[in-house]
């Protein structure tokens, strides 16, 4: 297409045609390497934040009176840039503009900047790119570009497209081998829960065919290497979010358990009146067993408020977290915008006044290892069916001091040094073994450390470059459709990949269940975050969630799907 483009630019007016290439500038050369152009290489292109349009038109010689503006595919053009290329519009002659356009192309680059910069949609008189473009309209020449181009891609890195990464990454999950029909597995529901790849699979089948047995109890060899198995499974997971040490990690059955599990234990220590903070963006899981023990024992729920996109309004948080303040619980990652939370501000507020912070942890641990000692917290809780590891196995980290003034709250097998029934007296083991009564999750547990272990060792700046591109790339397109609203933040600033919207017209449901015919799993409701969808004002959205697998070949085959899926709803 970049040749198509290319062509049409010098069979037109043309004086000065720039090539601006922020990738593969060596191809891209050699590909047009027969035609009179210019060729700039944007430096500024791999850190994310160039755009390719404001080189372009600074590079532009201030004498040529037209300008040609190329098709860019990811624009990630400045206010500064757009007021340049308005200052150019204003500038030029009559009829001197050609802009390569067709009206159901991915957009332009100028509307697309005008469609998500808020500089420029508060222009006087303008109410975006298209009031824009309706404003020179007389000095633009609409090229239509053949429809075929439309789904041509020229301006995502092939490193990107094809990724060899992500292609080996990909080989390792015998779940996304599957074919339904004809369609090969696009699985964009990571939220819900990951696939697992090869070599968790293959660690638990060794754990259950050679060393299946109790921990903690026996003393036979199949014991020992289990209780080996179970030990190096905490030290993995121990590892990969930074803890101090093993003892800080407590297995449970999931994240929902273990916040359910840390409210019955901390709240034998409140007094009625103390407060609880939660944010209106929690997962039910991080809001109603602080409810329950909120109503249980007479604590007060405080909570934060979002702004208008989602992410927590922490302007208030002076009133909000006071002096009775006992515990602040909040999300790392929204399970439904992706937005991160700022833990830094969070942190400093509730340790200033003596709280501590407990973080649902079930949508961040899945997109890089993290550090706990770094983000402060007391308490970090997850999941392992969302980290590519097992269901029913999840894990609280907290910090040894607070673990050790716990009191559990379960109480069974393997947590008890001594009972006497006469006085009904007991002594509590030392340890994690305290919070886990009871025959515990073990071939999950060493799944579960397998799947860290794993994910550690996974090449992360390639990943998250590859999917910010991604992310940006469908949010650019979900923002271009006058009916599809966007749940969440509209730029790709701190956030993970993790995408929702509503169609104005269109139930949530039916988009997911007409996605599902072409093969592709994403999952549709209110994502059992009730206030987080009345703040939007919707009852359910669509949502899509990447994992280490994804690579852009998911993500358009997503929006071609997406665009069938509306047409077919609308026939
Ligand atoms: N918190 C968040 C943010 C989640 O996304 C989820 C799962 N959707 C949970 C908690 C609950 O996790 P689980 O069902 O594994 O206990």
């Amino acid at each position: 297409m970049l040749k198509q483009v290319t062509q049409i630019a010098l069979a037109s007016k043309a004086e000065q045609v720039v090539v601006v290439t922020g990738h593969e500038q060596h191809k891209v050369q050699q590909q047009l390497a027969h035609l009179p152009l210019e060729f700039i290489h944007n430096d500024e292109y791999d850190s994310g934040k160039a755009s390719s349009i404001g080189k372009g038109i600074r590079s532009l010689d201030q004498s040529v009176r037209g300008v040609i503006i190329m098709l860019g595919d990811m624009p990630l053009i400045e206010t500064q840039h757009l007021n340049c290329l308005i200052d150019r519009f204003e500038a030029l002659p009559e009829d001197a503009i050609v802009v390569p356009y067709t009206s159901e192309q991915r957009g332009n680059p100028l509307l697309w900047g005008c469609s998500h910069f808020g500089a420029l949609r508060s222009l006087t008189g303008e109410q975006g790119g298209k009031e824009l473009l309706a404003h020179f309209s007389s000095k633009i020449n609409y090229v239509a570009l053949p429809s075929s181009a439309i789904h041509m891609d020229f301006d995502t890195p092939d490193s990107l497209l094809s990724a060899p990464h992500t292609e080996l990454i990909r080989r390792q999950f015998p779940l996304l081998a599957q074919q339904d029909q004809s369609h090969a597995l696009c699985y964009l529901d990571s939220s819900a829960t990951t696939p697992m790849p090869q070599v968790v699979l293959d660690t638990m089948y060794q754990f259950e065919t050679g060393s299946r047995s109790n921990v903690g109890r026996g003393s036979h060899h199949l014991a020992r290497r289990a209780d080996q198995a179970f030990d190096l499974a905490r030290q993995q997971v121990a590892s990969y979010v930074g803890a101090a040490s093993k003892e800080e990690i407590i297995f449970t059955s999931g994240t929902t358990m273990g916040i359910n599990l840390l409210a019955s234990s901390l709240a034998q220590e409140w007094e009625t009146g103390d407060e609880i903070v939660i944010s209106k963006a929690e997962h039910h899981s991080n809001s109603l067993p602080w409810i329950s023990l909120a109503k249980r024992h007479g604590f007060c729920l405080k909570i934060i408020p979002l702004l208008a996109e989602g992410r927590l309004d922490l302007s208030k948080l002076s009133s909000i977290i006071g002096p009775r303040c006992r515990l602040v619980a909040v999300t790392h990652v929204s399970n439904v915008t992706g937005a991160i939370s700022d833990l830094t501000t969070l942190v400093k507020a509730a340790h200033t006044l003596g709280a501590q912070v407990l973080v649902d942890g079930a949508q961040a641990v899945a997109h890089g290892p993290i550090d706990v000692s770094d983000l402060g917290v007391d308490y970090y809780v997850f999941s392992g069916h969302k980290c590519y590891g097992p269901t029913g196995i999840g894990v609280i980290w907290g910090k040894l001091g607070a673990l050790n003034k716990l009191k559990p709250f379960f109480t069974g097998g393997g947590m008890v040094h001594s009972l006497d029934l006469a006085s009904l007296s007991m002594t509590i083991v030392k340890g994690t073994s305290r919070f886990e009564a009871g025959t515990p999750p073990i071939a999950q547990a060493v799944g579960l450390g397998a799947a860290l272990q794993w994910l550690s060792q996974l090449p992360w700046a390639f990943i998250k470059q590859q999917q910010g591109f991604m992310c940006q790339y469908l949010l650019e397109y979900l923002m271009l459709h006058d009916q599809i609203f966007l749940l969440g933040p509209h730029n790709n600033e701190a956030r993970q990949p993790i995408i929702s919207f509503t169609h104005t017209q269109h139930h949530a449901h039916d988009i997911v269940h007409l996605l599902d015919q072409h093969g592709i799993a994403t999952r549709g409701g209110h994502h059992c975050a009730q206030p987080l969808m009345q703040h939007f004002d919707v009852m359910a959205s669509t949502r899509v969630s990447l994992g280490v697998f994804n690579t852009m070949t998911d993500i358009k085959y997503f929006i071609n799907s997406l665009q069938q899926a509306i047409t077919t709803l609308e026939a």
